[in-house]
């Protein structure tokens, strides 16, 4: 179904339907059999960063597109239903900008940002260890000044991307303590840094995901981002922006099983009884509430409001939905939703992982719940 989209600008629309339009065309076709494959679409990732995808939410004093965040998540939506891995690309990808764009320096910016907007170079996103995961603080990966250098040492885990990133975000420890943790951008060819083998996954399988070693890696001082002692806030405030994409990515999957029951249903006559009808209708709602609480986000990171909860909200409320609409979407086809015949059963196994990554939905709730307890009043 082409979901209708309420955009204030004409620009906006026929951006969101560009990208409908290209991933309808380039994507769709192409996303079950590489992900049969396990094949990386890097070419692909550069064909929408040339479009202007990684650019579009950035302003256009540093090369951005200048537009509104609802416009780029309405974007990422129509990719993730052509395509979740494709989508989960892209904003990863434009996560890794936002602390060059945020707090880089004007050297760093102008150095980095083209390759970074334009879609000739792709990020990684390292903040995870194999002890650290929802817990930043248990970070272990060292950066020891060194002349004009850092030397960085430990072990990344689960980095989307790994092996094929032309830089890895990395956040890494530079003292002890919450404020010991300072943002680096490492080259992918930089000596010492290995990449392991790609995780054997359940879903999202053309996403490679990787743990990357750090053997004495150097990295120049002219790449950190940020003061040391940056990083925690560096990477927590990415990640707000990051969320709603993982909460717009997870609303397109969730339609796009959804559209595939519908469909299923007409054909196969089951749409006449009574069960299914309201089946369809439950998940319809849940896909339309997913959609409204990341637009509210969206549209408050807009207007320059505090928005961490609100994405928080929106990446739990989505991806909640996309669990439980490609639950039932599966239902609705009966046996043919358990075979790859049909694409029912790869949504479903692509749905668990995002109530899991860029925080678990019960770390969304704990910084809700801090919130609501701090501020005393609603998200
Ligand atoms: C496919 C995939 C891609 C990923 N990509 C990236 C990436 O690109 N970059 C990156 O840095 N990381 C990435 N990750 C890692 C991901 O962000 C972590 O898996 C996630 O933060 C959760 O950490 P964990 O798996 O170590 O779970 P743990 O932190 O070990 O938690 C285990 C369980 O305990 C619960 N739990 C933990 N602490 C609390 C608490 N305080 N209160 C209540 N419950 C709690 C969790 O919710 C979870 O259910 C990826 C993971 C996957 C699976």
């Amino acid at each position: 179904m082409q979901v209708e989209r309420i955009v204030a600008s004409a620009e906006g629309r026929e951006l969101i339907e560009r990208v409908r339009a290209y991933a309808q065309e380039h994507l769709a076709p192409h996303a079950a059999h590489a992900e049969e494959q396990e094949t990386f679409p890097r070419e692909r990732l550069a064909e929408l960063g040339e479009m202007g995808l990684f650019a579009l939410p950035y302003p256009e004093e540093i090369g951005g597109l200048g537009q509104l965040y609802e416009v780029y998540l309405q974007a990422l939506e129509e990719l993730a239903s052509a395509w979740m891995s494709v989508a989960l690309g892209v904003s990863v990808h434009v996560m890794t900008c936002h602390p060059v764009v945020h707090a880089g320096s004007n050297e760093q910016r102008n150095r980095l940002l083209p390759g970074m907007l334009g879609g000739r170079l792709l990020g990684a996103y390292s903040l995870s260890e194999p002890q650290a995961g929802s817990d930043v603080d248990a970070i272990r990966l060292r950066a020891v000044p060194d002349g004009g250098h850092y030397v960085l040492d430990g072990e990344k885990a689960w980095v989307s991307h790994g092996g094929f990133a032309d830089y890895y975000l990395t956040f890494a420890r530079t003292s002890e303590g919450r404020d010991g943790l300072s943002c680096f951008v490492v080259e992918g060819t930089a000596d010492g840094l290995v990449p392991g083998p790609p995780e054997r996954k359940m879903g999202l399988r053309a996403s490679p995901t990787t743990p990357v070693y750090f053997e004495g890696v150097c990295v120049d001082r002219a790449d950190r981002i940020g003061a040391e002692g940056d990083g925690q806030r560096l990477a927590l405030s990415a990640l707000a922006n990051g969320r709603l994409g993982i909460a717009a990515c997870s609303t397109g999957l969730a339609q796009a099983a959804l559209d595939a029951a519908v469909s299923f249903a007409k054909d196969s006559g089951q749409a006449e009884e009574q069960g299914i009808k309201f089946l369809l209708a439950e998940m319809a709602a849940r896909v339309a509430a997913a959609r409204a609480t990341y637009l509210h986000g969206a549209r408050k990171c807009d207007a320059g409001f505090d928005f961490v909860a609100d994405a928080a909200i929106a990446k739990l409320v989505a991806t909640d939905a996309a669990m439980s609409v490609t639950t039932d979407a599966l239902q609705v086809f009966g046996d043919a939703g358990t075979v790859s015949d049909f694409p029912v059963e790869r949504y479903f196994r692509e749905a668990k992982v995002t109530q899991i990554f860029e925080g678990t939905n019960q770390i969304q709730r704990l910084v809700i719940a801090r919130s609501l307890l701090n501020r005393g009043s609603g998200a």
